[in-house]
């Protein structure tokens, strides 16, 4: 866990788990050849990642950004996705002295089971929010896309991340940019799915922006690094292209929800396009 300070928001980055996915997947039309010296993948091609949410202390309010990995269905999951440590994120809530019920707002920036697991646990056989004092945050584009899924995104949306919130009556659905708190921007950010949404903290001249899927790692930062995951790799490219010279201007801290190795980036413009360097953890 790293504690950093943005202006007046505290910021966490969290560690839920490690895992692994294919990586050509990962890199999308990007050819073995050239992603493989960045990132290289195990005898299965799997590449190391890690799930980082991000909790925030914006005024007297604790909001979580993404509740980390889904480690719930069970041994086979596990095995495929090389899922270790899934659950970490309530050991460093703990760590804070925050208990699950303690967090005000969870933001869903999309209901993958990888960014969504701990919406719910299981207890005494039943699966149950986990965050029950909070409202969780979501486009309604994208809660609708978790209830409606057909082949090409039913393995992502798993429906016990979903429905039990669904039922409880804790998601707060929004739609388009909203400022949830002062100084914390809920940001559309379409592409991996329609509903996709970022977060963007301003304060005192600093600004950081959680990107979600639209830069998976700080490697993703090219333009035509786009996941194959993604429903929508054109719109990706699109929200870049608009994103990337205000955030780069601005000198954004950028936190990425799956970089295993760097949990900090800044954009940098070179004769080559658009990357992002890791940077090291400002004051705190
Ligand atoms: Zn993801």
């Amino acid at each position: 866990m790293q504690r950093i300070e943005i202006g007046r928001f505290e910021v966490y980055l969290l560690e839920d788990a490690r895992f692994r996915l294919d990586g050509g997947a990962m890199f999308g039309i990007v050819p073995r050849a050239v992603w493989e010296s960045k990132s290289p993948p195990d005898e299965q091609n799997r590449i190391p990642l890690t799930i980082r949410p991000m909790l925030v202390r914006a005024d007297d309010r604790w909001v979580l950004v993404e509740t980390g990995m889904d480690a719930k269905p069970g041994e086979k999951h596990r095995r495929i996705y090389a899922i270790e440590g899934a659950g970490a994120l309530l050991g460093q809530l703990a760590e804070l002295g925050l208990r699950p019920e303690d967090v005000d707002l969870v933001v869903n920036t999309h209901l993958h089971f990888d960014h969504a697991g701990l919406n719910t646990v299981s207890r005494d056989g039943k699966i149950v929010p986990l965050f029950t004092n909070a409202r969780y945050v979501v486009q309604k584009q994208e809660l609708y896309d978790a209830t409606h899924t057909h082949e090409r995104n039913r393995a992502s949306y798993l429906a016990e991340n979903v429905e039990p919130v669904l039922e409880a009556g804790l998601f707060e659905e929004v739609e388009g940019e909203v400022e949830l708190v002062p100084g914390l921007r809920l940001v559309p950010l379409p592409g991996h799915t329609l509903g996709q949404q970022g977060v963007v903290l301003e304060s005192e001249d600093a600004v950081l922006v959680y990107t979600a899927d639209l830069l998976p790692t700080l490697a993703h930062a090219p333009l035509p690094y786009i996941m194959a995951y993604d429903l929508y790799p054109v719109t990706t490219l699109e929200v870049r292209k608009r994103l990337y010279p205000e955030w780069h201007e601005r000198g954004a801290w950028l936190v990425t929800p799956h970089d295993p190795a760097h949990p900090l980036g800044k954009l940098t413009l070179g004769d080559r396009g658009w990357k992002a360097e890791p940077v090291a953890l400002p004051g705190g």
